[in-house]
């Protein structure tokens, strides 16, 4: 067959690509270097119950447009994501609220939360946050900070929250209401049956086929001949063979369990916010969907330094990385017939909503369109 397209990477960017483009009338092939479909919201059964393979993933977005386009391929239930820290036995409520603040200090009204905190902030002696440190600082004081991110966000990301970027702890709301839910956003929830039928309806027409198990780099001369315009999702320093130098991810390792009990943790999400617990997390997948079977499946993530070759999960989009990131975004603009997208090939911290909605700007200007969404 002769294709319009090769999509490199089966993922949420990738599969959203060849999906609008064979309802467009083109021929698409998609390879993935995995065993899979799907990247990291692969979902599997084990048990009865879906697993995530790949860490937690709770679609949520404030954007009418996408949640209506990700429904297309799913139902999706009204789960409520409401992590609980476990900081050295004590158990607090994220994010960061009333809840939280009324077991760390007694405190009842937001009014006494606020004061506690300004109080903790004057004391901090803080100007504008320069790092991760000082803006959580600055936002939920020193308590909350020590006990609930320091060690936290040190093992995530294999370095002192002072040298990290303030950008990463604004993804968390702090709020002063009795308000568990993780996320700000309009609309939520995980899809019944899991993420894998999303890409596989995605990928379902007859224009698409896939290979997997299919290295880009093992032919990537042949393939730039080939086909007439390539959608890369993968590392885009690795595209260029790295010649600016290497961009920075950080890893995960996954450990997951079968366990012959009903109920292990009580909550799909538990936090580990101390610095000797060496996961970050534990999630009891059967809880996403209200899972009633008679065995539990848990996972502990594990963060883990990445060098070429690991599975690079978060891109570190500090000031570094960023500035060597722009380089090869130029390069990229100079090579027309690949997109670049997605998490690797944008190196943009995304969750799943901005990627379809990347995917659906880049479908837009490919096909000459009005954005959609
Ligand atoms: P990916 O899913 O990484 O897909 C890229 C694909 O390309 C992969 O399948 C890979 O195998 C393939 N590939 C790469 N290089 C090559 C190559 N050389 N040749 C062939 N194939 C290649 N988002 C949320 O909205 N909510 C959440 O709760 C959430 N939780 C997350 C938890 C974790 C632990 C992680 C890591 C991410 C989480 N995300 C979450 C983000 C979400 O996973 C991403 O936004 C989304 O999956 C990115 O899709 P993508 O297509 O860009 O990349
Ligand atoms: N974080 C923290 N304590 C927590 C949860 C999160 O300090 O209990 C910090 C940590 O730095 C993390 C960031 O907040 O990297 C963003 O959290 P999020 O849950 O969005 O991370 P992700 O799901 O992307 O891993």
């Amino acid at each position: 067959m002769n294709y319009d397209y090769l999509i490199v990477g089966s993922g949420l960017f990738g599969s959203t690509f060849a999906c609008e483009a064979a309802k467009r009338g083109k021929r698409v092939k998609v390879i993935d270097k995995r065993s899979h479909i799907g990247g990291n919201i692969y979902t599997e059964k084990i048990e009865g119950i879906n697993v995530h393979k790949y860490g937690a993933h709770i679609f949520h977005t404030n954007n009418k447009k996408i949640w209506g386009y990700v429904n297309q391929f799913a139902e999706f239930n009204r789960y409520t994501n409401s992590p609980i820290a476990n900081y050295k036995g004590e158990i607090y409520n994220l994010p960061f609220n009333m809840n939280t603040f009324n077991k760390l200090w007694g405190v009842v009204t937001p009014e006494e939360a606020r004061e506690k905190i300004e109080q903790q902030k004057a004391e901090a002696h803080l100007g504008k946050p320069t790092n991760l440190e000082e803006q959580a600082i600055s936002l939920i004081g020193t308590d909350v900070y020590l006990k609930l991110i320091k060690g936290y966000t040190e093992k995530q990301w294999g370095r002192k929250a002072t040298e990290l970027p303030p950008f990463i702890i604004r993804r968390l709301p702090v709020r002063f209401t009795y308000d568990n839910n993780y996320f700000n956003d309009k609309y939520q929830g995980i899809p019944i049956g899991g993420y894998t039928q999303i890409i596989d309806k995605m990928l379902s027409s007859d224009l698409i086929d896939v290979e997997l198990n299919t290295d880009f780099f093992s032919r990537k001369d042949e393939y730039l001949r080939r086909y007439p315009k390539i959608i890369y999702t993968g590392m885009i320093d690795q595209f260029f063979n790295y010649q600016f130098g290497t961009l920075e991810y950080r890893s995960l390792k996954f450990e997951t369990e079968v366990l012959n009990q009903h109920n292990f943790q009580g909550n799909a999400v538990v936090n580990y916010t101390d610095a000797e617990t060496p996961y970050t997390r534990i999630i009891e997948h059967k809880h996403f969907e209200f899972g009633d079977q008679p065995k539990t499946v848990i996972t502990r993530e594990f963060p883990l330094n990445w060098e070429r070759g690991d599975e690079p999960y978060y891109p570190m989009n500090d000031e570094k990385n960023n500035a060597l990131y722009r380089k090869y975004k130029k390069l990229a603009d100079r090579t027309p017939n690949v997109l670049f997208g997605g998490r690797l090939g944008m190196y943009q911290y995304y969750d799943m909503h901005q990627v379809i909605a990347a995917s659906l700007a880049a479908v837009a200007r490919e096909f000459d369109e009005k954005a959609s969404c």
